[in-house]
């Protein structure tokens, strides 16, 4: 079928909005009408070629919508379900996946910066016939996505749609690095930087933990006197290694670094070996916040439901596929707060 997509050609170029083919769903995949799709930063580190995730491609990997159709042998959604396409599929088979850490799952991550599904095939095309990347699977700036089975996550209805991308990446990145990356308790100073989908589900999930103090400022002496004299856990959720380094520089004690915001992989900060031995202190790596998508998601739409998680807060803009370019250098200005959703 034809549909229209934003596709990122070339790094540091605008996105271009493009009729674009896609192919049905093969075996074990599924065909989603899309409803949201949140630019998150990571969205602007691939424009800005900071991390590869395939070009040429149809950008986006935080969406949420409902199936249209299902190839052959597809038994845990239907036709009309409402469904989040998650940005990590764990083949199952992995060292990773089998000791249940699909969050790493090393045939997940060899393909992104292809832009191909799991089986090393794309289902996108541009209008000369030439072959386009799903960026991580979820290839979401488009009017429809054909993901992998594993990679579409049923949600209950009651969850409005604008909130259900969320599932996709801020909600499980950020909630997940607080429980599972730090595994902040009760009272646990906890200081973030960056404010965006990401940083602003962490600050949540710091909240729901009953930490305290909870910093969002960024100069490390105003962080150092809120929590007398360092914070126990510092998050990075920007992928800056200005805002990495003052993060380490404001940790307590035998405290702990999580970093959540991807780094490009020529980026480097300097920390004083002591910092490890002599403070005992740790950083830590997470991604997609550890979770395990289909055992956890449906527990956040759970948590959604409930009212914990405030995801109607979070949708501070809505957008038009065409501003793509505009959302992404508003996000470069750091003049976002919140998630931007891109509604179809
Ligand atoms: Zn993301
Ligand atoms: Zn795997």
């Amino acid at each position: 079928m034809k549909m229209r997509a934003a596709v990122l050609r070339e790094f540091e170029k605008p996105a271009t909005i493009e009729e674009v083919e896609l192919e049905p769903p093969r075996e074990k995949e599924v065909l989603i009408r899309t409803a949201f799709t949140g630019f998150c930063q990571s969205d602007l580190h691939f424009m800005r070629g900071r991390v590869n995730f395939g070009l040429p491609g149809v950008l986006g990997h935080e969406a949420a919508g409902i199936v249209e159709d299902v190839g052959p042998g597809v038994t845990s959604v239907k036709k009309g379900d409402h469904v989040v396409a998650t940005w990590m599929v764990p083949c199952g088979t992995c060292p990773e996946c089998v000791s249940g850490r699909g969050y790493i799952c090393r045939s997940s991550i060899e393909l992104f910066s292809s832009g191909l599904l799991p089986d090393k095939t794309s289902r996108l095309k541009d209008w000369k016939g030439r072959q386009l990347g799903h960026q991580t699977f979820v290839s979401g700036f488009a009017e429809y996505m054909v993901v992998p089975e594993k990679g579409a996550v049923k949600v209950k209805e009651e969850l409005p749609l604008d909130q259900a991308c969320f599932m996709g990446c801020c909600l499980p990145t950020g909630f997940g690095a607080v429980y599972n990356g730090a595994g902040v308790k009760p009272g646990d100073s906890v200081a973030i930087w960056g404010m965006g989908g990401v940083g602003l589900n962490a600050v949540r999930g710091a909240k729901l933990r009953s930490a305290y103090p909870i910093s969002k400022e960024d100069p490390v002496p105003i962080v150092k006197e809120l929590t007398g004299g360092g914070a126990k856990y510092t998050f990075e959720v920007i992928g800056d290694p200005g805002a990495v380094l003052q993060a380490l520089w404001t940790i307590a004690l035998g405290g702990k670094h999580i970093q959540i915001g991807i780094c490009p992989p020529m980026d480097m900060v300097g920390v004083p070996l002591t910092f490890l031995t002599g403070h005992c202190n740790s950083i830590v790596g997470t991604q997609y916040g550890m979770i395990q998508t289909h055992q956890d998601i449906p527990a956040f739409v759970d948590m959604a439901l409930r009212g914990e998680l405030l995801l109607d807060r979070l949708v501070t803009r809505k957008f038009k596929v065409e501003e793509i370019n505009d959302v992404a250098e508003a996000m470069k200005q750091r003049q976002i707060v919140g998630r931007w959703v891109c509604e179809w």
